[in-house]
């Protein structure tokens, strides 16, 4: 019997398994296809929420305590395994903010560096941009490269003795009673002292011996990659919902769409023309640049965008680290420890806002 069964193999899975083996617990990890070969592959790597001022402070202080842990753990995870993530801190200009004074008020309370920008001052510092508004600058916004970080921590993992086993689907709960003591795939038995669901956008189908999980559903993004010169941007610019991100080597990342399609994870020629066509507008110089490549993945949904990073409301050593719809990435690491303390006794204050039954909170 393992320590800890951790269901999904997604990046939130195996940050998880991280932090809880450097706290000394044996973990196995079980994916049902390749480890982070779903959301967390698809992801653009922005390390900042979208319009953070629009999120409750619970969810923008995990957001941010993960952002802060990115570098350190990039570092490592290249030391230890030749692989660089390749955190990139690049900034941020968000355009297009209505909200410029709550914004300033947002930035004094919360002390977040974000500066407004005129117009004059976009065009400056951004040349061959298209744009005629007010903008705001977070220079201290980094990027990640998702597969690069997945694939060093994988890696990591596997040095440390985790036990990671892929093309298994975990299809319900072995239980003695109220307690759960370990997973069924479809037949064969993992047993563990306790269970971790860390399932992404599958965290809220039914599971045999679950009587309740939290209300998770799918919401798909597509993204395409875009051919640019070397030098073509070099910061993140995030206009109405759309982003362009750019790669270390000149490449332009473009995304993402917001699609409530179910479990279609499928890309489509009207999103791959919408987002060339943003790109293109913003960026005229970008007309004729080609399209690399063009993916999409299933974020994990729900009404309130809050994750659910907690124990089962019922079910003894059930745990969840799941829900974190656009924010995953950014927020993996700092999750992760939060669930480490939730599930070896710890009583954190923030944990409060990320329970299964959560108080009301500003919506996002
Ligand atoms: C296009 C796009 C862009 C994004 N950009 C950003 C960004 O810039 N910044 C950011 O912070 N976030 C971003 N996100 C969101 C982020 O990718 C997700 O919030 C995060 O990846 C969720 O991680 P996860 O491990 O929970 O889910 P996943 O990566 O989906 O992993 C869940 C895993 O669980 C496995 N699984 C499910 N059910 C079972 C089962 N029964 N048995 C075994 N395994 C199972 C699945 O196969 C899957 O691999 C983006 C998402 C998309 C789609």
């Amino acid at each position: 019997m393992t320590d800890c069964v951790i269901v999904g193999g997604g990046l939130v899975g195996l940050t998880t398994a991280y932090v809880l083996n450097q706290r000394g617990l044996d973990i196995t990890v079980i994916e049902q296809r390749t480890l982070g070969g779903s959301a967390s592959w698809a992801a653009g790597g922005i390390l900042s929420p979208m319009y953070p001022w629009r999120y409750p402070d619970e969810v923008v202080q995990l957001a941010s305590s993960g952002a802060h842990q990115y570098p350190a753990l990039s570092e490592e995870l290249a030391s230890a395994t030749g692989i660089d993530p390749e955190w990139f801190p690049c900034g941020l200009l968000t355009l297009n903010i209505p909200e410029t004074m709550s914004l300033v008020g947002w930035a004094d309370r919360t002390g977040t560096a974000l500066e407004v920008c005129s117009k004059e001052q976009v065009n400056k510092q951004i040349p061959g941009i298209s744009f005629d508004g007010t903008a705001a600058w977070m220079k201290q916004v980094a990027t990640i490269r998702t597969p690069r970080l997945i694939k060093a921590l994988h890696s990591y993992l596997r040095q440390r003795g985790v036990a990671l086993v892929e093309s298994h689907k975990v299809t319900g709960l072995v239980r003695d009673g109220n307690r759960v003591t370990g997973v069924d795939l479809e037949g064969d038995k993992r047993l563990g002292e306790r269970v971790v669901i860390a399932s992404g956008a599958w965290s809220g189908m039914p599971i045999a011996g679950v009587p309740d999980v939290p209300p998770i559903y799918p919401i798909r993004g597509q993204i395409i990659h875009l051919y640019a010169s070397e030098d073509a941007i070099s910061t993140m610019i995030l206009k109405d919902n759309k982003y362009l991100i750019p790669r270390k080597n000149g490449s332009i990342l473009v995304g993402s769409t917001t699609e409530n399609v179910g479990f279609e994870e499928i890309i489509t020629p009207e999103a791959r023309k919408e987002l060339h066509d943003f790109a293109r507008n913003l960026f005229p110089e970008l007309v004729g640049r080609r399209v690399i490549n063009h993916w999409c993945g299933l974020r994990p949904g729900s009404d309130d965008s809050i994750p659910y990073i907690c124990a089962h409301p019922r079910l003894k050593n059930l745990y969840f680290n799941t829900g974190h719809f656009r924010n995953g990435i950014v927020m993996a690491p700092a999750a992760a420890e939060l669930l480490a303390k939730i599930m070896l006794g710890d009583k954190p204050a923030q944990a409060a806002a990320f329970g299964f039954h959560r108080p009301e909170t500003n919506r996002n």
